[in-house]
C-alpha cells in the first residue's frame, strides 16, 4: 500500500477490487480493465447468448436466461410457447439482480406473472434463469463447486485451472421447488454468506466434512461410488475454456482501450472464481463468474453473545493458499526474465508441484456457412 504515493515501479501490482490505475507503466497488474462488467451478470448472460446462438450444443451448460426489464415480454412468450408444447413442463426461475452477490435479492418464480416489479427490479435490471431443479445431492443437501481460473494472459490466451476448489453446502435437506419451499434459502441457495446464519451450519476442521469442504473431498466420494470423475474433470475444463472464450472480444475491447498496443503499460493477470452447479448425471452447469473471489482464510466465530473473533478456517488456507502461492510462482519476474517462459509447468521449481494446472486451448472456429452445423469449436 502506497498511503504517500509511490515512487518505484513494482513488479507485480496487486489490486484489491479492480484495475483502476492508468499511472501503469510496467510490471504485472493483478486485473484485468473491464473484467468486472464483463462478468456481471447480464453481461455474462448477453456472452453466453451468443455463443449459445452460434454453438448451441457446445454452450448448453448455461442455463436458459433473459435480461430484466428488457426481455420480460420475450421471456412470457417464450415460456408460454413452451409450457404449450409440453404441458408437463413445470419450470422454476430464479429471478438475480445485476450486480448483486451473495444470493443479495436473489428469489425464486414459478411463473413469470410472479416477477416483482414494483421496487427494487424495476430500477435494478436483473437476469431470470431456468432453475435447476434436480442437482446433485450429496447427505441429502444441495451443494455448488467455487473453482479458481488463473487468466494468465489474453493474448496468448493461457489459463490455468486450481486442482482443488471450494463446495459449499446447503444447510437444510433439499426438495425439488413447490410453492411452499421456494423462498427457503437455506435449501435452495449454496451461499457461504447465507447459510452462515443457518442454525444448522457445520464449521469443520477436516476438509471433508462440514458445510465447506474441498472440491477434491466431492470426487474422492463420486470415485468411490464408482463416477466417471476424469470425465467431470474434462467437462469442467471445457466449460472454464468456452465460458473464458466468450468473455474474450469484451475483454479485449476493455484491455485495447485502457493498454492501447505500442503504448508502455503493464500486462495482467487474474484470478476468476467460477461457481458451478452440479447436475444428478454429474453435468457441470455454470452459475456466475466472480472477478473477485474472497481470498478470506479465516472465518468469524462467535465467541458469547455479539463477541466475535476470526479464526483459521482449515479449507479455505487449504485451497486458497495455494491459489495464490501458484499464481505468484507462475507470474513471477525473475522466472520471466531467466527465461522467456513457454514451458507451463515450472521445472526450476523446488517441489515442482503446482495445484494449477494449465489447460491446453486450440480453437478451430470454421464460420463456412450461416447455419450453425458448420461452426466449429473444438478444444482439445
Ligand atoms: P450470487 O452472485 O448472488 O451468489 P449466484 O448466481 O451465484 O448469485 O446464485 C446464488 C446461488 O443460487 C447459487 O450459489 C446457487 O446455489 C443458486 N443458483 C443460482 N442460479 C441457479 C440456477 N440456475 N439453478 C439452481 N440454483 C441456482
Amino acid at each position: 500500500q502506497f498511503p504517500f504515493g509511490r515512487r518505484l515501479p513494482c513488479d507485480i501490482y496487486w489490486h484489491g477490487v479492480s484495475f483502476h490505475d492508468n499511472n501503469i507503466f510496467s510490471g504485472q497488474v493483478n486485473k484485468f480493465p473491464g473484467m468486472m462488467e464483463t462478468v456481471r451478470k447480464i453481461t455474462l448472460s448477453r456472452a453466453m447468448r451468443t455463443m449459445q446462438d452460434l454453438f448451441p450444443l457446445e454452450y448448453n451448460f448455461y442455463p436458459r436466461s433473459w435480461i430484466l426489464p428488457e426481455e420480460l415480454s420475450l421471456f412470457v412468450a417464450e415460456v408460454r410457447m413452451i409450457k404449450d408444447s409440453n404441458p408437463s413442463w413445470k419450470p422454476t426461475f430464479i429471478v438475480k439482480p445485476d450486480g448483486g452477490c451473495q444470493g443479495d435479492g436473489i428469489y425464486l418464480i414459478k411463473d413469470p406473472s410472479d416477477i416483482r416489479l414494483t421496487g427494487s427490479i424495476q430500477s435494478r435490471p436483473a437476469v431470470v434463469q431456468e432453475y435447476i431443479c434436480k442437482p446433485l445431492l450429496m447427505d441429502k443437501l444441495k451443494f455448488d463447486i467455487r473453482l479458481y481460473v488463473l487468466l494468465k494472459s489474453l493474448e496468448p490466451l493461457e489459463i490455468y485451472i486450481a486442482k482443488d476448489g471450494l463446495s459449499r453446502f446447503c444447510t437444510e435437506p433439499y426438495q425439488e421447488p413447490t410453492l411452499k419451499n421456494l423462498h427457503q434459502v437455506f435449501m435452495h441457495l449454496t451461499n457461504y454468506s447465507l447459510n452462515i446464519h443457518s442454525g444448522n451450519f457445520i464449521h469443520s476442521d477436516s476438509v471433508n466434512t462440514g458445510s465447506k469442504r474441498t472440491f477434491s473431498s466431492i470426487l474422492c466420494r463420486l470415485s468411490s461410488r464408482g463416477a466417471d470423475v476424469k470425465k467431470l474433470w474434462s467437462d469442467i475444463i471445457s466449460l472454464v475454456i468456452k465460458t473464458i472464450i466468450a468473455l474474450t472480444p469484451e475483454l479485449k475491447v476493455y484491455y485495447q482501450s485502457d493498454i492501447p498496443a505500442g503504448k508502455p503499460g503493464p500486462t495482467c493477470f487474474q484470478i476468476l472464481g467460477f461457481d458451478i452447479l452440479l447436475l444428478k448425471n454429474l453435468k457441470p452447469v455454470l452459475l456466475e463468474v466472480n472477478a473477485n473471489p474472497s481470498m478470506r482464510i479465516e472465518h468469524e466465530q462467535e465467541l458469547s453473545p455479539g463477541v466475535f473473533e476470526n479464526v483459521p478456517s482449515p479449507v479455505d488456507e487449504e485451497v486458497k493458499v495455494a491459489v495464490i502461492r501458484d499464481t505468484l510462482r507462475l507470474v513471477d519476474p525473475q522466472k520471466k526474465k531467466r527465461k522467456d517462459t513457454q514451458c507451463l509447468l515450472y521445472p526450476g521449481i523446488a517441489d515442482g508441484k503446482l495445484q494449477l494446472k494449465p489447460v491446453k486451448i486450440q480453437v478451430k472456429s470454421g464460420m463456412k456457412d450461416k447455419q450453425h452445423k458448420h461452426h466449429s469449436l473444438k478444444l482439445s
